[in-house]
């Protein structure tokens, strides 16, 4: 066991690194961060904040010689520059969970391998694999680089075949993976939690709603039946257990008009779509990955109650500073900021979460607080 008082490391510097460090320092542990940028989110509440790009493999021994455990809040760091890590220390989650996360293609056919359903996928590495991988799917669909992608960034629809070139060098011709478009129902989450002897624990399903490809609201309990909940809380326990993984894993799930549960994609940490369960669990995310990674016992994570989660872009700012007193005025939704500086379209700069008897009166009420920020009304 990694007790407190032990020095927990994370290799990335944002929101999600911000929280875990929160939940790390209120247990009396020691934080360490690295990430490329200065004074970052994590770096704001971390002991020690190390500013350096993650290739830089000096550094990140460095940094990997200091702590007793490191972790992650960014997934796309190299796999050489957490081998350098875990070289000298502990890494969770391990090498083959993140090599399935940070691959579209890979984490497709894992998932596939294990028999759960995921959406119809195609490789595309080539001129022919293109044609044959629009021909095998069919129109809609759409263009995913396989690796690196977030939010939305490098995805492309294809409405009609004869769009697919064009698509796919507005994507710079990079190895791809083409996936037929899903009608959907909602999309769902589940965040499961796995400790070094396989206890298990999970948080969700959490229905989630998408802006322009960003999370724009969270909210728990999914309006999803007993019998698609259960399922997709055990595809997670299945996937967990595959990988042997240790921490936190958060798989998002599409459920098609049709009534079919897919696996969309896996993210080997703490997730957005997670943050209500800050305020709305007797565990949060961020200290179940602090539990999980550290060899101590899970918390519980049940629900208080009814919770809903509203990101805040930055796109909030776009008529000046937003009016914090009528949002603070809810004095039931929580009020969440990132010590982000500049407030840049699209960027998560904090989030909003309301607890209610029911889950739509959450929405409802974070959604008015929200709308208070810049004075807009519903
Ligand atoms: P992703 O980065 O793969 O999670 O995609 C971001 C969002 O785009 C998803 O949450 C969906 O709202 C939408 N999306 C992505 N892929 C598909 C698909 N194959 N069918 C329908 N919607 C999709």
């Amino acid at each position: 066991m990694i007790g407190p008082g032990s020095t927990v490391g994370v290799l990335g510097g944002g929101q999600l690194g911000r929280m875990f460090a929160m939940a790390a320092r209120r247990l009396g542990y020691r934080v360490h961060t690295l990430a490329p940028e200065d004074d970052t989110p994590t770096g704001q509440i971390a002991d020690v904040e190390i500013n350096s790009p993650y290739d830089d493999l000096d550094a990140v021994r460095r940094f990997a010689r200091a702590v007793d455990v490191v972790t992650f809040e960014f997934e796309n760091v190299s796999i050489e520059a957490a081998a350098a890590a875990e070289e000298l220390t502990i890494v969770r989650p391990g090498r083959r969970a993140r090599e399935v996360a940070q691959h579209r293609l890979r984490e497709k056919s894992f998932v596939a391998s294990l028999g759960l359903p995921v959406v119809p996928f195609a490789a595309v590495r080539s001129d022919e694999d293109l044609s044959s991988a629009v021909r095998a799917i069919g129109c809609p669909a759409v263009l995913k680089t396989a690796a690196f992608g977030y939010d939305g960034k490098g995805q492309v629809k294809i409405e009609r075949p004869e769009e697919a070139p064009a698509a796919w060098t507005s994507i710079e011709r990079r190895e791809a993976i083409l996936e037929a478009f899903v009608d959907l129902a909602c999309e769902i989450s589940v965040i499961g939690a796995r400790g070094v002897a396989g206890e298990w624990s999970s948080f969700g399903p959490i229905e989630n709603v998408h802006r322009h490809h960003i999370l724009d609201v969270s909210v728990a309990p999914a309006s999803v039946g007993g019998e698609l909940a259960h399922a997709a809380v055990e595809a997670v326990k299945r996937l967990m257990d595959a990988l042997d993984y240790v921490g936190i894993l958060c798989v998002e799930f599409f459920v098609a008009r049709d009534g079919r549960l897919l696996v969309n994609e896996l993210a080997p940490r703490p997730h957005n779509s997670g943050h209500l369960t800050f305020d709305a669990c007797r565990t949060s995310q961020f200290e179940q990955q602090l539990r999980a990674i550290c060899g101590l016992p899970l918390g519980s994570a049940e629900m208080l109650q009814p919770a809903a989660m509203a990101n805040l872009l930055g796109d909030v700012w776009a008529r000046g500073e937003p009016d914090w007193a009528a949002a603070l005025a809810f004095g039931d939704v929580k009020l969440h900021l990132y010590g982000k500086e500049s407030p840049r379209t699209g960027r998560k700069m904090g989030h909003l979460t309301a607890l209610a008897p029911t889950a739509a009166e959450a929405r409802r009420r974070v959604l008015d607080a929200r709308d208070a920020l810049t004075g807009r009304s519903r």
